[in-house]
């Protein structure tokens, strides 16, 4: 059994044939989702998928692409929204200097804003970094009671460590599984107990589906490379990252 700890649910794509998606998804053992949102509106649409699937869990937050796009009361509408029971994370927030889509100073608003809430409600959050490893910590340092998870790792080991001695989790998408790719060096070195898995999709699909549209169940790829990269059986993996995601998101 595993859990798509990190997945966009609401695009088109995957909305339109969500009963094929969840099918396909089970069929390869991928039986619980988080569905994340990248702005409020998304989260809305992630609480609707989450009423009517008792395995889809939500979460609200700001990715840095949208945070120039804020309404002034965009905190308030945030705390609104965690009120709902299948509300289990705050997220995406984070930074993206690769696209650098919104200015960086209002990038680190944004996600300071949501810091104060994750701490303020003691929410886990999951959180977005694109170039900005530096930046990064040094937002997570100031809230040191604030956990979660660092979604679709993608740098390098020196900074998984210090999100790990933060106390995060650390989350592998499809990009473990490419051809070069300086993760499965950096996932060796991470404990079981703080690693987890996720597609990020419709992004991002994991080999031998890259460049196609990616789905929930694609979970399974990166779990067996996991397993692969530490020389463990695939349930194994599967357990230590299921258990991860229930505890970080006290999922049912
Ligand atoms: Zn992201
Ligand atoms: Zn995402």
């Amino acid at each position: 059994m595993l859990i798509d700890t990190h997945c966009h649910l609401y695009y088109e794509e995957l909305k339109n044939d969500i009963k094929g998606v969840l099918k396909r998804a089970h069929d390869l053992d991928v039986n619980r989702f988080i569905c994340v949102a990248t702005n409020l509106e998304d989260a809305r649409e992630c609480l609707s998928l989450a009423e009517i699937h008792n395995n889809i869990f939500a979460s609200v937050g700001i990715h840095p692409h949208d945070a120039k796009d804020t309404p002034d009361d965009y905190v308030d509408q945030i705390i609104d929204l965690i009120t709902f029971d299948s509300m289990v994370a705050l997220g995406e927030m984070g930074l993206d200097y690769f696209r650098n889509i919104t200015d960086p100073s209002i990038q680190k608003k944004v996600f300071r804003d949501q810091m104060e809430v994750a701490q303020k409600f003691k929410y886990p959050i999951i959180f977005h970094n694109r170039d900005a490893d530096e930046d990064v910590i040094e937002v997570l340092a100031d809230y040191p009671e604030v956990i979660g998870v660092a979604h679709c790792f993608s740098s390098n080991l020196k900074t998984a460590q210090s999100f790990l001695e933060m106390g995060y989790y650390i989350s592998f998408s499809g990009n473990l599984t490419f051809k070069n790719s300086h993760l499965p060096e950096v996932a060796k070195d991470i404990p079981l107990d703080r690693v987890m898995v996720e597609t990020d999709s419709p992004y991002l699909s994991p080999a031998p589906f890259r460049g196609k549209p990616n789905e929930p169940g694609r979970t399974r790829y990166v779990a067996e490379k996991l397993a692969e990269i530490h020389a463990l059986p695939f349930e194994e993996i599967a357990k230590h990252t299921t258990e991860n995601a229930v505890e970080l998101f006290r999922l049912p």
